[in-house]
């Protein structure tokens, strides 16, 4: 352990049992070296930030983000493991908010009220071969938590909270047509034995907890983050390169959304399909972030493509390197933006 770490507390104390070298740094970060991709003391300089407040961490050399238990995941810890360490150490998690810079997460709205224990995703650790076919990389279905559930014949998706306790679980039926509707898991975790069990997945965004560690830990311009319409567009985005992006489960933006990206306050891109219901929601949600910098990824012409899945990675690179202001793509679809004022929408589905 390093010496540094000794009078810390008990999250920084299991970090250290990881993390190599780790030193406190400013406002809660601590800095060491990547246990992920093996960085050594001498060898290398440290490039991992770890949070002691929120437990998430950030490596500057690529290996991604997130909260302590993906940490745990990456280093192929067992879920028993995982779980017996997050029951000791969430309760030390949220940060008494005295500081100046308090970290979003530490408000309670981005955390769920109904943690579950990790080794529930034993049971949906399969390949998905329907997303492997469709192009997806093993590691990164594997990184993101994507798995199946074989009993019932879905995809299954994990909502994790900011600081990536898990939270909940959705599976999409494996239906030849592809068009089967996600099914968020209540009932189903009711029977497997968690009691009043419920879960709102519109207080969530898919992968936020990913997302968030690395922009915030990152003080020079950390970049924009793009928000996608389903899992399987983010999933695309993130695997030609786009790893800030996060999917809306939906054509709609709920208040939490909402409040999480005005606080995360960075540049947003939106990424909804290019079809009706991805344009009405494209011209609602430009209008609820009208006090931030909002652009719109810009599909190739002619329009063939309708969804972020069916570009290659030149074609993203294009789209997401020039994106169209609000203005433009107000211009260019104008029949999707007559300047309705949208009624607010309430975190219900
Ligand atoms: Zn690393």
């Amino acid at each position: 352990m390093a010496a540094q770490a000794q009078n810390s507390g008990p999250v920084i104390s299991v970090a250290s049992t990881f993390v190599a070298g780790l030193r406190q740094g400013a406002g809660g970060n601590w800095i060491g070296f990547c246990p992920i991709h093996g960085e050594e003391p001498g060898r290398s300089s440290p490039s991992f930030s770890f949070n002691e407040e929120t437990g998430q961490w950030h490596c500057f050399a690529g290996c991604g983000a997130g909260g302590l238990p993906q940490l745990l995941k990456r280093l192929k810890k067992s879920d028993s493991y995982i779980d017996r360490t997050m029951e000791r150490v969430r309760p030390f998690l949220v940060a008494p908010s005295q500081k100046k810079r308090t970290s979003i997460s530490s408000g309670g709205i981005f955390i769920t009220s109904y943690p579950l224990p990790e080794k529930i995703l034993g049971l949906f650790e399969y390949v998905p071969s329907e997303l492997v076919d469709a192009g997806f990389k093993e590691t990164v279905l594997v990184d993101n938590d994507v798995g199946v559930d074989v009993e019932r014949g879905r995809t299954t998706y994990v909502l994790r909270d900011l600081h990536g306790t898990l939270a909940g679980i959705i599976g999409k039926p494996n239906d030849p047509g592809g068009g089967g509707k996600y099914r968020v898991y209540e009932r189903e975790l009711v029977e497997m034995g968690f009691k009043n069990y419920h879960i709102n997945n519109r207080r969530f965004f898919w992968r936020w907890e990913k997302v968030y560690p690395g922009i915030y830990h990152r003080q020079e311009d950390p970049g924009p983050i793009y928000v996608a319409e389903g899992y399987k567009a983010c999933l695309w985005l993130v695997q030609q390169g786009y790893y800030n992006t996060v999917a809306l489960m939906g054509t709609s933006m709920s208040d939490t959304q909402q409040m999480f990206l005005e606080r995360l306050g960075t540049n947003v891109v939106l990424c909804l399909d290019n079809d009706r219901w991805g344009r009405i929601g494209t011209s609602k949600i430009g209008y609820r972030l009208r006090g931030m910098d909002v652009t719109v990824m810009r599909y190739p012409c002619p329009e063939l493509k309708l969804q972020p899945d069916d570009l290659n990675k030149t074609e993203i690179d294009e789209a997401l390197g020039r994106p169209l202001t609000m203005r433009q793509w107000r211009h260019l679809y104008h029949e999707y933006s007559t300047c309705e004022r949208p009624a607010p929408l309430g975190d219900q589905p």
